[in-house]
């Protein structure tokens, strides 16, 4: 059982992909495991599935398995010799095509890109080393001037900064990973590449209910039009690493903090991502930086920190998550961490299910209890109870597997599944056990218990009691 509120998101490679290694993860404290589909086949992805609903069934506790699609990628194509040098303020040409045999030529395998790019537009290639600002555009082709220079070898990849570029966030080989994905039933699928609101709409037009859609923000477009985006979404990630090619670096923080604050203000589950440990990839231990960053983005209210590199190709993966897991408990038992609560301006709606969560935050913080049970049937009045960080664990009880698995995910919250309770009589009894056996519950201790009457339909919640442990 865990014993912190935040969670643990951690990247299957193939340093992590073993059947004995999954369940180590998990043992040290992993609550959500993410696929990446930009590497491994679909062969690979269906057996680490198999093995996580293993652990989750030997471990009894709820696992969320989220599939991380790969989206667009945009590279240059090949040049004579595998590389031209881009010197400083010279003038370069971009031009549509597979390979370049002229000196100062860039060939882009993109058709769409050279008329959806203008003037003052800039391009990033290889992750951000180099850059060049269009400063000529004609019908078939554009000049450049290098900015940031280097040597520039055959597909490297492209960032486009300024502009929204034609493309959809799903390609053909996103539209057959995601079907697959949904076949294995993962628990959410994450969405790279969303630069509108109608890709989040595109995507969701896929997935229906069968997973949550986690949108990676990564785009400063994406970041200007954050709250209609997370709006149509279930969660969101941080993806730092392209928003730290796609913005300048000083801004990722900010940007951060922005994502972190309208993703709790909607109730929407963040995930911070990427570099968070990174130099464990090698050593044994993270840098004090490091070790901030992920404390900072516990303190911020993010539900989830994420694990990239470190577990999926790195050397220590069980002793980075066990670390990462001590880190969060450490800025968990500050005193000082529920300020927070208090900054976030989270204006509930006038739904029975806020006015219930919002009360539940109350009597918990007066009466001091051990633990919230919510029954859900959608997942959705745990979500909102959670979303108001009651100072204790939040007990999600469902019939619903794949409900509580996508509770995993979710800040404070410990899902249990469990049938629906036949009266009110037998919920305050099944009430007693759990609370005993999943939050270490003591005779004289207080409880509160969130249910709909009659139990089993989906927004129904309008009970709320409060118990003493007998
Ligand atoms: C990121 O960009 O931070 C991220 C998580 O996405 P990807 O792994 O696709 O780079």
């Amino acid at each position: 059982m865990r014993k912190r509120f935040a969670k643990i998101l951690a990247t299957v490679g193939p340093a992590s992909a073993a059947p004995d290694t999954l369940k180590l993860l998990h043992e040290v404290g992993v609550d959500a495991f993410r696929l990446n589909f930009s590497h491994g086949n679909h062969e690979d992805h269906a057996r680490a599935i198999k093995h996580i609903r293993a652990v989750e069934k030997s471990s009894g506790n709820s696992i969320a398995v989220v599939a991380d699609m790969q989206g667009p990628k945009i590279r240059v194509g090949t040049f004579e010799g595998g590389e031209i040098i881009l010197r400083y303020g010279e003038i370069v040409n971009l031009e549509t095509g597979e390979h370049s045999d002229k000196e100062g030529l860039i060939r882009l395998p993109h058709p769409e890109l050279i008329s959806a790019l203008s003037v003052g537009d800039a391009l990033k290639f290889d992750d951000g080393k180099l850059m060049v600002t269009i400063t000529e555009k004609s019908a078939t082709r554009l000049k450049a001037r290098v900015d940031v220079p280097g040597g520039l070898k055959n597909k490297k990849g492209v960032n486009v900064i300024g502009t929204v570029l034609p493309m959809s966030a799903m390609t053909d080989k996103d539209k057959i990973d995601m079907d697959f994905a949904l076949a294995q039933k993962v628990d959410f699928i994450a969405l790279s590449f969303v630069q509108t609101a109608q890709d989040v709409r595109d995507a969701r037009a896929i997935i229906g209910d069968k997973a949550g859609l986690i949108v990676k923000i990564e785009k400063p477009s994406a970041v200007d039009d954050i709250e209609a985006i997370l709006k149509l979404a279930d969660a969101a990630m941080v993806a730092r690493g392209d928003l730290g090619v796609e913005l300048p670096l000083e801004q990722v923080p900010v940007v951060q903090r922005k994502i972190i604050t309208v993703a709790r203000a909607l109730g929407k589950p963040v995930i911070v991502a990427t570099h968070m440990l990174e130099s464990m990839i090698d050593a044994p231990t993270p840098t004090r930086a490091e070790a901030s960053d992920v404390a900072t983005a516990i303190y911020q209210g993010a539900d989830a920190v994420m694990l990239s590199a470190e577990t999926a190709v790195g050397r220590h993966p069980a002793t980075a998550v066990a670390i990462m897991d001590r880190i969060i408990k450490a800025a968990e038992a500050d005193p000082s961490y529920p300020d927070f609560y208090t900054r976030a301006n989270l204006r509930p709606q006038a739904t029975i299910n806020d006015a219930i969560s919002q009360s539940i935050r109350g009597i918990a913080e007066v009466l001091g209890v051990k633990a919230v049970l919510g029954y859900t049937k959608s997942g959705s009045t745990v979500r909102r109870i959670a979303r108001e960080r009651p100072p204790c664990p939040i007990l999600g009880m469902t019939p619903d597997k794949a409900v509580a698995s996508r509770m995993a995910l979710t800040w404070g919250v410990r899902p249990v599944v469990m049938p629906d309770p036949k009266s009110f009589d037998e919920m305050l009894k099944i009430t007693q056990i759990i609370a005993k056996t999943q939050a270490d519950a003591l005779p004289g201790d207080k409880i509160i218990i969130a249910a709909g009457i009659p139990f089993g339909r989906p927004g129904t919640t309008d009970t709320l009691k409060i118990a003493t442990i007998d």
